[in-house]
């Protein structure tokens, strides 16, 4: 894969440089709650714009239609840009049309552009591989070069991400660099012991990562709403907590494969429940107690790892070698169920081992738990992304930089 040094080395100044990066970040309203993915491109932007390059970033950001919608919009990310960069960016309201072609003509050199949301065309995520090539063909008018290095997106085969890089000559960024080179680190050349910590709501979105983990981690600790799935399948009540029925017989083979493999899968032994999910926007306290993951009362759901679980899941942390975690061990937006997915970081941070914490919701997790972030070997910004590269998977964002 070529890399942006390469493309810095032969000169990249005068040259209108596309950059597809990863913009998606959080909203609350246009107030942007964590702005981690802005800082990611940072290094990639930087060093195009001291080369001289008219830098023109590209990102999706959440699911509109298709066509424009005021609260999709990447205002807010192309200002938070501008002042991170310490600069202004221009910013085009469109994605192909007048308003970015104007603004990508009136770059100088050293300057960043950022136009508008990439799904607010349909042609970004069509299914259609005409459709798509034809988006992608309007995206190549704005640029001489392409960057790709927006890895939160390389699991999708849109036409930035996909279509696009086969049209212009292109490299991989400082982010996607890193991110690959990381994730090497847990795939090819892991030191062991190598723990996977694994939460989130969904134990169906984990199914093909734990799959493949069987046959490479030393240990997975399950947490979340997913872990419930698991307490069912051994035949524990789980009350009204999230629960998966339909995943249990995929769960049990996997227990049993664990087993044979020697791979220790380890679950809660304790848990706090409430008869109420807790209320996220005033954050009232919640009314909860502890219980064992075995005995958990009918009418209640659980919504963080315990006490018990906590200790148990930071000892078998201890000693590691590498540590991959990916989702958050409990409802961490909430105060009174953020302890759990609290200790899953402070134990990160307490072990020597290569620390890897895959994206999303846990990258969030950490940063609004106040966590230093830096104190981790790499956080990555794609969270399906990098589980996707651990199951193995062709990233088609990938691949197209390969060739
Ligand atoms: P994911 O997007 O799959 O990584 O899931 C992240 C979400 O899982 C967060 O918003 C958490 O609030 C939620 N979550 C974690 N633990 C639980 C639980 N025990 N019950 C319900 N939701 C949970």
């Amino acid at each position: 894969m070529k890399t942006i040094d390469e493309l810095l080395a032969e000169g990249v100044a005068g040259k209108r440089v596309f950059v597809r990066a990863d913009l998606n970040v959080p909203l609350d309203g246009t107030t942007i709650t964590d702005d981690g993915r802005i800082r990611a491109v940072l290094p990639t932007v930087k060093a195009l714009a001291v080369a001289g390059a008219r830098v023109v970033v590209a990102s999706h950001l959440g699911r509109p239609d298709g066509a424009p919608d005021a609260k999709y919009s990447l205002a807010p990310a192309a200002a938070r840009l501008g002042e991170l960069l310490g600069t202004d960016v221009a910013f085009a309201t469109d994605t192909v049309g007048e308003s970015a072609r104007t603004t990508v003509a009136g770059l100088v050199d050293g300057q960043v552009a950022v136009i508008e949301n990439l799904r607010f065309n349909a042609g970004e995520t069509s299914k259609d591989d005409a459709e798509r090539k034809a988006f992608a063909e309007q995206l190549a008018q704005l640029a001489d070069l392409y960057i790709g290095d927006g890895f939160g997106a390389v699991h999708r085969k849109h036409a930035s991400v996909f279509d696009l890089p086969a049209l212009l000559p292109h490299a991989a960024g400082h982010l996607i660099a890193t991110e690959v080179r990381v994730l090497k680190k847990l795939t090819d050349e892991v030191k062991r012991p190598y723990v996977v910590v694994l939460g989130g709501a969904k134990v169906s979105d984990k199914l093909a990562v734990i799959d493949k983990l069987l046959g490479k981690a030393d240990r997975i600790l399950i947490g979340g709403g997913m872990a419930y799935t698991f307490l069912k399948a051994q035949g524990h009540e789980v009350g009204i907590s999230l629960l998966q029925e339909d995943q249990i017989p995929a769960v049990t083979e996997y227990m049993e494969r664990a087993e044979k493999n020697g791979v220790e899968l380890v679950l809660p032994v304790d848990v706090l429940v409430s008869s109420d999910f807790p209320d996220l926007k005033t954050k009232a306290p919640a009314d909860f107690e502890t219980v064992d993951a075995d005995k958990i009362p009918s009418d209640k759901e659980g919504l963080d790892i315990g006490p018990k679980t906590r200790e148990l899941y930071a000892t078998k942390i201890t000693d590691a070698e590498t540590v991959f975690w990916n989702g958050p061990v409990g409802v961490f937006e909430h105060p009174d169920y953020a302890g759990g997915t609290t200790a899953i970081a402070q134990a990160l941070l307490d072990s020597s081992a290569f620390t890897v914490v895959g994206g999303g919701d846990s990258a969030a997790a950490v940063r609004t738990l106040g966590f230093d972030e830096n104190a981790f070997g790499h956080i990555s910004t794609g969270g399906g992304a990098s589980l996707e590269y651990l199951e193995g998977k062709t990233l088609p964002g990938l691949a197209a930089l390969e060739d």
